[in-house]
């Protein structure tokens, strides 16, 4: 483990089911909409919402970026093998429905340290045999890496996709890139990594924004949840060819929204929705 990774996370210990802590997984269930959450969870929202009260859309926008780009990856690729690194609650569209719908034989391991997600996912995936929920820290990649059910379900000397998706941000201090470059050595040529972050656009209305949400993230009894700037995320991601993110941008990091949407944007986003930001990208 490289210096600064294994000190860098300020909750090693998963939050159990105690119903006196929030716990992310159930945070961000409940900005999606979910009903996994305790009311020690909705003070956390409560709190986010009277300073941004269109922080949902950073939820949303995530997820559906992640929809988006599994969708994208098993149609457009061939690999079998995925590794979804801090899986959340199971929620309407998980990334075993959606990539099973292109490629039903490709095999699924998520990977979360929460009880309530573990017990979740459990229940769901029971009787799927291509699916597996493993308990590990996520912020140890060895530890994920060298897991029982990864070196059972997954073969990384052949190409796998990757995602870590809305996790590093809830990462202190800088080890990301150092942290990332180990799961990246780990995967064969041509796997893809899908990725996003908490975004700081730096345009000093979103910065504005971006530092709100920290305070409360950070100072609060969650204790992580950082926004950082695009050099600062694309430094996460050593190595890698990032794959152009829509039709008119080159690549690079974009706002989840903006990443391949599903047709013309009818809607317009809030401008918080820029602070959320995602690619996808390959291992050459
Ligand atoms: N990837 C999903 C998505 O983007 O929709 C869920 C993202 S949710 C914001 C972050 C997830 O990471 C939570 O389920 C949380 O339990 C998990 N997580 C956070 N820190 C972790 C750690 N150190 N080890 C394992 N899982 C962790």
């Amino acid at each position: 483990m490289p210096e600064g990774v294994a000190d860098a996370t300020p909750r090693r210990v998963p939050v159990g089911i105690d119903p006196n802590r929030p716990s992310i997984a159930r945070v961000y269930d409940g900005f999606l909409g979910g009903k996994n959450h305790y009311s020690v969870d909705r003070a956390v929202m409560d709190r986010i919402l009277e300073v941004v009260p269109e922080a949902a859309d950073i939820a949303q926008g995530n997820r559906r970026f992640l929809n988006r780009a599994c969708r994208f990856l098993a149609t457009q690729t061939d690999i079998e093998q995925y590794l979804d690194c801090g899986s959340g609650l199971p929620t309407t569209e998980n990334t075993h429905q959606i990539v099973h719908r292109s490629n039903p034989e490709a095999r699924i391991v998520y990977v979360d340290n929460d009880p309530v997600v573990l017990a979740h996912g459990r229940a769901l995936l029971e009787d799927d045999e291509l699916v597996v929920i493993a308990e590990a820290d996520i912020f140890s990649p060895s530890t994920v890496l060298d897991h029982p059910l990864v070196a059972q379900y997954l073969d990384l000397s052949e190409p796998a996709v990757l995602l870590h998706v809305g996790t590093l941000h809830h990462l202190e201090g800088d080890g990301g890139p150092a942290l990332m470059q180990q799961y990246i050595d780990a995967l064969a040529s041509g796997s893809y990594v899908v990725f996003s972050h908490f975004y700081d656009p730096e345009v000093p209305e979103l910065t504005k924004v971006a530092k709100r949400i920290e305070e409360i993230l950070v100072h609060g009894p969650m204790g992580a949840g950082r926004f950082r700037t695009r050099e600062e995320i694309e430094a996460m991601l050593p190595g890698l060819e990032i794959v152009k993110p829509n039709a008119t941008r080159g690549p690079g990091l974009v706002p989840c929204y903006q990443w391949w949407p599903d047709g013309p944007q009818l809607k317009t986003p809030s401008p918080t929705a820029q602070c959320i930001g995602g690619l996808v990208a390959r291992k050459p």
